[in-house]
């Protein structure tokens, strides 16, 4: 009998998440002399160093379960974003919290409204609910068409985008933000993927949602996360503020009790308390990512001014081609197969010499050199 039958069609309609390849994977299949790994937004400088000690000096204390509720993080995040403890949640990453207020607040038949191209999995679980996904679609200069955006939360259960928008880097204002929530009815739940906002903060005018939100009526979550320029995407820590403490305990109802591991909990706790290490590889990752625009900028690529830790560019070609000669050089990259979108390719900002190395083969095979 075929299996498909047993699942249901809202699952089986679901695409496999485009995970990019690991360095393992990139090694077996082309041998490259060496590996730039640009897929994942991940912090090329890794963790603090802070964060790595705490860890390990863990020791047998691994035997047993971790706080489920990692309130020694939580007081420590408190306090930096004067924010009641009582709600914040956490994640096993921030995906984690994605899948957990889709569960707590979809029915089957709602409508749930996005930015497109869209972070396939704010998509996903709310299509796994049975939600009909309702997408925003950028404008041909990159921008966030905030009137559209706004008419279709007016017919939404809930909107959710990130801020700065993966994968495209293209971000809302403060003004834009504050039409945007000033707009919004309490009957749409609002939830802002800040996944990149330590690289944002620096953008004149860039808004903080969790400040712009305090005291408003609304029903909102924020996400963040400690995989991007925290440097900790291999122990999976990410987290929310809700705007309530009943909202957040709704949630904890609908994740695994012990979904942060207490290697995550010991990590994040030491690498919230070096701000210093986030801040350095963030003015280093704004400077190359300034050269490296305007370098493809003048070699006549499409691409749009970002706020993140990496670039939307317009190849084109069509984006696996690209990224598969890439490969051959070594260099991973995420090749964005969204509709109307087959010829973007997004590549995160890393170490110098290995932007240089993306960029070569990147002219290399355009013949743009
Ligand atoms: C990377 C990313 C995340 C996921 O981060 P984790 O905390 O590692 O799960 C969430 N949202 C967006 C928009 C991202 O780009």
């Amino acid at each position: 009998m075929p299996f498909g039958k047993h699942i249901r069609e809202e699952v089986r309609a679901l695409t496999p998440y485009n995970a990019g390849l690991t360095i393992e994977e990139v090694k077996a299949a082309y041998q490259p002399a060496s590996i730039v790994k640009l897929g994942s937004n991940e912090n090329p400088f890794g963790p603090s160093q802070k964060a790595v000690q705490a860890m390990n000096a863990l020791g047998s204390s691994i035997a047993l379960y971790p706080d489920p509720l990692a309130r020694s993080v939580g007081a420590a995040l408190a306090e930096k974003l004067d924010v009641d403890p009582q709600t914040i949640i956490f994640g096993n990453g921030s995906e984690d919290l994605i899948g957990a207020v889709c569960r707590a607040v979809l029915n089957s038949g709602d409508v749930v409204a996005t930015l497109y191209p869209s972070f396939p999995l704010h998509e996903d679980y709310a299509t796994t609910m049975g939600a009909t996904v309702e997408r925003v679609v950028i404008g041909d200069d990159f921008a966030i068409p905030l009137d559209a955006l706004i008419e279709a939360a007016s017919r939404a259960k809930m909107l959710i985008f990130s801020n700065p928008m993966n994968p495209v880097g293209a971000w809302l204002g403060s003004d834009a933000f504050r039409r945007l929530i000033g707009s919004l009815s309490a009957d749409t739940l609002l939830v802002v993927d800040e996944a990149y906002f330590e690289y944002a903060a620096l953008e004149a005018g860039f808004p903080s949602a969790i400040e712009e939100l305090k005291g408003s009526n609304l029903n909102w979550l924020v996400l963040r996360t400690l995989s991007k320029a925290y440097g900790l995407a291999g122990l999976r820590i990410g987290y929310g503020i809700a705007n309530s403490p009943e909202f957040k305990s709704y949630l904890d109802r609908v994740r695994t009790p012990f979904n942060v591991n207490a290697a995550a909990q010991a990590a994040a706790l030491a690498a919230i308390g070096d701000d210093g290490h986030v801040q350095e590889g963030v003015s280093y990752i704004r400077s190359e990512r300034a050269r490296l625009m305007r370098l493809l900028t003048d070699k006549g690529f499409r691409l749009a001014p970002s706020a993140g830790n990496f670039l939307f560019i317009d190849t084109g070609q069509p984006c696996d081609v690209v990224a598969t000669a890439l490969l051959k050089s070594g260099i991973i990259v995420k090749p964005w197969r969204q509709k109307g979108f087959h010829d973007f390719i997004r590549v995160s900002i890393g170490k110098s010499e290995d932007n240089d190395k993306f960029v070569s083969a990147l002219l290399a095979f355009t013949q743009k050199s």
